[in-house]
């Protein structure tokens, strides 16, 4: 505790992102993609001038913001960009949930929601998940001042369809639902065509996941014209530029192979259900996921030690040491040969 901290940053626990070690481990415990990202990607790191990088980069990321709606069916103007998804959520939070009522989100959600309300000055309103471990949306939208949840949820695996979410913004019209959709290519439906009819929806997504470019630090939100001009109104007070000029050149780059996102978002999905099937045979129960994670349990062996016995026989997963998730492992899908070694680990445990 320093004399020189503000209020906000006093009370603030820090998020904590998973381990990134430095030995050589098979790491499912951060949700990136196994594979690389597309080769038209590799091309556009090669072919990129290091020269550009003596100017600013183009202050609208206009070039991106173009790909990005021609990808998602939207207009540019509906499109907004930012060094990761978490700096749109951080930029979200300022522009849209200051407000007198409190923020409403499930118990269970990305861990990053709460640290971001107590950094901000926006007080909550956690519902529990229903009976199966989904995202209740029927407890939204009583006296609210916004919503927020990940859908697929995080680290839970479940997605609502867009009709759901029609539903809920149905009832929610006076304040911000924003949809976090960082794992919706794994199987998800986007809530990206309901931003015509719902001017309070907004959707944000990023390139770490499906898009295998999670160093390069790129996310975007889509919404209504007037959602995306309070996230420019925020940002520009800070940071002019949305993203750099490497990072806008390999977006693109990206989004111009839908053959290899495709192929390797079906490979995660793939494997997904077969390991699965495998932790099943194993014991363990298995929340239906739609990420490329799962989230599972098992009523004999316990979490934390799981966790230590997989780490020395080189498999990194996610634990988290909070009440209601202290009996669950969250594991990222890898390759296939990465989730035989999980197997195999998880095989020594029983012995
Ligand atoms: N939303 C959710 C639900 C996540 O799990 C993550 C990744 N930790 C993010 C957003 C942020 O992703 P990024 O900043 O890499 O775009």
């Amino acid at each position: 505790m320093s004399k020189f901290w503000s209020p906000a940053i006093r009370e603030l626990t820090p998020y904590v992102p998973g381990e990134q070690p430095r030995e050589r481990l098979i790491k499912l415990n951060t949700n990136e993609n196994p594979y690389p990202p597309a080769p038209a990607v590799e091309a556009a790191l090669r072919d990129f001038p290091a020269d550009h990088l003596r100017r600013y980069p183009e202050p609208t990321s206009l070039a991106l913001r173009e790909a990005l709606a021609e990808e998602l069916g939207v207009e540019t103007e509906q499109v907004f960009v930012g060094n990761g998804s978490d700096e749109v959520l951080a930029l979200a939070f300022q522009a849209f949930f200051r407000q007198e009522r409190p923020l409403e989100m499930p118990a269970i959600s990305y861990s990053f929601y709460p640290v971001y309300c107590r950094l901000y000055g926006v007080d909550r309103r956690t519902h529990p998940l229903d009976d199966q471990w989904r995202v209740d949306l029927d407890a939204f939208g009583h006296d609210t001042g916004g919503v927020i949840f990940a859908n697929p949820n995080a680290p839970t695996g479940h997605g609502h369809g867009r009709e759901a979410i029609a539903g809920l913004l149905e009832r929610v019209t006076e304040s911000v639902v924003l949809v976090d959709e960082a794992y919706v290519d794994f199987g998800g439906e986007s809530s990206v065509p309901l931003v015509e009819r719902f001017p309070n929806l907004l959707v944000t997504g990023t390139f770490s996941k499906s898009r295998s470019l999670a160093g390069l630090r790129l996310g975007y939100a889509v919404g209504s014209r007037e959602l995306i001009e309070g996230l420019e109104r925020v940002k520009d007070s800070f940071n002019s530029y949305p993203v750099d000029s490497l990072a806008s050149a390999l977006g693109i780059a990206s989004l111009s192979d839908r053959g290899h996102f495709d192929a390797c978002r079906e490979a995660v999905i793939t494997t997904r259900e077969r390991t699965r099937i495998r932790l099943e045979a194993l014991g363990f129960k298995v929340l239906p996921s739609q990420a490329n994670f799962v989230l599972v349990t098992h009523p004999e062996l316990d979490a934390a030690q799981l966790f230590v016995g997989l780490r020395e026989r080189g498999v990194l997963v996610r634990h988290f040491n909070t009440d209601v998730l202290r009996d669950h492992l969250r594991i990222s899908i890898g390759t296939d040969d990465e989730m035989e070694s999980l197997i195999e680990a998880l095989e020594t445990q029983f012995r």
